[in-house]
């Protein structure tokens, strides 16, 4: 019998088990400070948006602002439909909506949290914070699955190396000088939408923005298309009569439009060409991020030290799988077909490894 001792029992960590419990002669052990698969309940707004369709692996990789590469490898390995066939074998039915993420057909992060536990046929699960790895002496293999937190130490331990934390896919803070944008309204762009929130900007297209720039440092500006100025032109050429600001809140809502506007009340008839021009963009001046929203982290152990197999290349006992690895991808189900690949992949290099 070999000896498996897995921390961390997230979506990584127990995915990898149930990969690794097809193969004879293994002890898992999957050792859980909290409650397994507790960080599956809020994924998905509850519904667990598990994968996100790609046409191949080139596809699916670019939506990873870290890892991208290193991917390539992982994907070819456990694909997207290889987690989905994974996941109807132990009673997971899976379908797709119209804006291609993919969701258990029970639209419950609760069911296939049940679910994938009841599949856990051999591992022992042990509720225990592991604070050192020579805890852990006696297993022939480690897998570090801890997510964002709670591992860094344990693989400093084995001499890797961290790249530094940062929260990704989440709000972002404005600086003080910024207009009072209207909270709770959200702008439509051609890009995505916004929501404006009580001290700055939030929504799909400021998580995909805050992603990209996650190692950046504050502050800085983004600027996002806002209206189309030939569009503008013309409808400014048409209402002569018509106030500006009327008219541009035919674009854009008019809550934002009173708060944008210094000549809001001018007649379409006075605007000069550069007023039209001044609406082509707008431009956000971020001082922070707001820790809300669908927080991943960017960061973590170094891919140069990690192997396409997730094994550790300074200590070959020790494999990685989710996010503790320097991986994250933007919203819609990337984060976690990371945890089931990279598991996919750290469950077949152990078995390359130890047989
Ligand atoms: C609100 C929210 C919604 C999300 N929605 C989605 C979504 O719909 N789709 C998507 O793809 N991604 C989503 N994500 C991201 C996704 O949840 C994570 O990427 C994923 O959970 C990472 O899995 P993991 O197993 O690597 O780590 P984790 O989920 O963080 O699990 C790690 C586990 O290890 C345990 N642990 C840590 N240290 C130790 C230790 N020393 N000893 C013992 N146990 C330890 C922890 O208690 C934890 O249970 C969401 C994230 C958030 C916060």
């Amino acid at each position: 019998m070999k000896k498996i001792a897995i921390v961390g029992g997230g979506p990584a960590g127990i995915y990898c088990a149930l990969q690794l419990q097809a193969c004879n002669n293994l002890e898992i052990h999957i050792f859980e400070k909290n409650t397994p698969l507790n960080t599956l309940l809020p994924t998905g707004g509850g519904r667990c948006n598990l994968t996100h369709f790609a046409q191949d692996i080139k596809e699916l990789a670019s939506n990873y602002p870290r890892g991208e590469k290193f991917l390539y490898s992982v994907f070819s390995n456990h694909f997207i439909c290889d987690t989905l066939d994974f996941f109807k074998k132990i009673g997971i039915k899976t379908y797709m909506q119209n804006d291609l993420r993919y969701f258990p057909i029970s639209n419950s992060a609760k069911d296939m949290r049940i679910k994938m536990l009841a599949a856990l046929a051999k591992a022992r699960i042990i509720k225990k914070k592991i604070k050192r790895l020579d805890e852990l002496k006696d297993y022939n293999t480690i897998v570090l699955a801890t997510g964002s937190k709670g591992g860094y130490n344990l693989a400093c331990e084995a001499g890797h190396t961290i790249i530094k934390p940062k929260p990704a896919l989440c709000g972002l803070k404005l600086s003080e000088n910024s207009p009072k944008y209207p909270q709770g309204v959200v702008l439509k762009t051609e890009q995505g939408e916004i929501l404006f929130t009580k001290d700055g900007i939030s929504g799909p297209l400021i998580y995909k923005i805050s992603s990209i720039n996650a190692r950046k440092d504050f502050p800085y500006e983004i600027e996002i298309p806002l209206i189309n100025h030939e569009k503008l032109f013309e409808a400014v050429k048409e209402s002569p009569k018509k106030s500006f600001g009327n008219v541009v809140s035919g674009f854009i809502p008019k809550s934002l439009a009173q708060v944008i506007l210094k000549n809001y009340g001018k007649k379409c008839a006075n605007i000069s060409k550069t007023e039209i021009l001044e609406l082509v963009k707008i431009t956000f001046n971020v001082v922070s991020t707001d820790n809300k929203g669908e927080i991943v982290t960017s960061g973590g152990v170094d891919l140069k030290e990690i192997t396409n197999l997730c094994q550790s290349k300074i200590n070959p006992k020790l494999f990685f799988c989710g996010e503790i690895m320097d991986i994250d991808g933007f919203c819609g189900g990337y984060n976690l077909q990371n945890c089931w690949s990279s598991a996919y992949c750290a469950a077949k290099g152990i078995r390359t490894y130890l047989f």
